[in-house]
């Protein structure tokens, strides 16, 4: 049995925002208190007062690169990344060696993670083999071992005729594609976002249309086969419009961003900053206010930070030919606190794009909530403690991030899984071994 006492309780899933007691018992949420705190409890005590108390954080675009890149991350170090971030679930993409195509690399995958894992980990399966874009996968046998969704995430699916008898393929079953929407021939090599500071850097750009096209087209085929789809990190303006749009048309289309999108903007790259570089790019600030108000007019569904950890030997290069992806899991929460200034967004709704919001669009049940019988996951936020995000805070194998150095407001002060604490710096309070 586990106590959280005090707290302010915000679980949008069940409606609540309210000062009381969270007591969880075998694995499960099994009530809220308003009121005095039991007295006589039997077990575990989290001192909540002054802390927001929220369903445990789900991240659903990380990179683990286990199996076959252990030596920038593995499933280890990654969740203890991400429970030291606030997160108890994660999705982690196909793009590994082997590619997760098959059930044994999913197996694999599930079977690590409850071993090894702090979080749990939900593994995203290939849209087609060795993500070649020239075979379907096995939809059927890779949910049976374990897989919530499919994307060839780091590539789009690019043969528009395939990518329609995939979701014509999972329609029945109601599996969802998370697209990597970028139209690579339009992309044209390029290395950061076609702009001012790309022309004056002279790096080669991108241009926004390379993921709108990409967008547009994913969309029209979801409408044309009724199926479900997700677009991953929209960056640009006309990205959010094209979900708006789609929502409105009454389509199965959610959308995440990323908090590098809407902190951030194509100026960071000044002094050629590879670890500012990324796919898609950091945009302009015109991109940056429509990614702000997308997340203000709940077009977009769901935070998620893209944790791409490189090791610094392929970051410390010529730009163009740096790798792209920073890391992310320690940095998201705090950075989306962000958001909470000045108003724009309520606190609940911040809250459900970091947890019901993508428990809603993976299907995971008993995921972002707090209600009685959904599973013991929760976050405990202190929102006004400040501090600075250091390389030696990183907890994932590679340090790659454009935030080493920056001064942080807001973080989980702990993290509890399964009715386990996974992660703790609340005085008095150990994480479970
Ligand atoms: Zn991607």
């Amino acid at each position: 049995m586990l106590l959280i006492k005090g707290g302010r309780v915000i679980d949008p899933a069940s409606r609540r925002d309210e000062i009381g007691h969270l007591v969880l018992e075998g694995g499960k949420v099994r009530e809220f208190l308003a009121g005095d705190a039991p007295s006589g409890f039997q077990g575990k005590v989290i001192p909540a007062q002054g802390k927001w108390v929220v369903p445990g954080l789900i991240d659903m675009h990380v990179h683990l690169r286990d199996p076959g890149y252990e030596w920038k991350e593995d499933i280890l170090t990654g969740t203890r990344a991400a429970a030291a971030g606030g997160f108890t679930s994660v999705a982690c993409m196909a793009n590994t060696n082997p590619v997760n195509d098959s059930a044994e690399v999913t197996r694999y995958i599930v079977e690590k993670s409850l071993r090894e894992g702090s979080v749990n980990v939900y593994p995203v399966a290939a849209v087609t083999r060795g993500l070649e874009g020239k075979e379907m996968a096995d939809f059927s046998e890779l949910t049976e071992a374990g897989a919530v969704a499919f994307s060839d995430d780091g590539k789009p699916v690019e043969n528009p005729l395939l990518l329609r008898r995939a979701m014509e393929y999972m329609r029945p079953f109601g599996y969802r594609i998370l697209s990597h929407a970028e139209d690579t021939l339009l992309a044209g090599g390029g290395a950061a976002h076609e702009g001012w500071t790309a022309r004056k850097l002279g790096i080669p750009g991108i241009p926004s249309a390379a993921e709108e096209v990409a967008i547009a087209r994913d969309i029209l085929i979801a409408r044309q086969t009724g199926g479900k789809l997700h677009i991953q990190h929209i960056s640009t303006r006309m990205g959010v419009d094209l979900l708006r749009m789609a929502r409105r048309a009454g389509l199965d289309v959610t959308g995440e961003t990323a908090p590098h999108y809407f902190t951030l903007t194509d100026a960071a790259l000044e002094g050629y900053d590879t670890n500012a570089k990324m796919n898609p790019p950091l945009r302009g600030e015109d991109d940056r206010m429509a990614i702000l108000e997308g997340i203000q007019d709940g077009t977009i569904d769901a935070i998620a930070c893209d944790h791409a950890p490189h090791e610094a030997y392929v970051k410390r290069c010529e730009f163009a030919a740096a790798a792209n992806g920073i890391i992310g899991l320690q940095t998201s929460l705090p950075l989306s606190l962000s958001l909470l200034a000045g108003g724009k967004i309520p606190t609940p709704r911040l809250v459900e794009m970091l947890s019901a919001g993508p428990a809603r669009i993976l299907g995971l049940r008993g995921k972002g909530s707090l209600a009685p019988g959904a599973d013991a996951d929760a976050t405990v936020i202190d929102p006004e403690e400040e501090w600075e995000f250091r390389t030696e805070d990183v907890l994932s194998r590679s340090k790659n991030s454009p935030f080493i150095g920056w001064k942080m407001r807001g973080r989980a002060v702990a993290t509890i899984c399964g009715g386990r604490i996974r992660h703790s710096t609340i005085a008095g309070v150990a994480a479970d071994a």
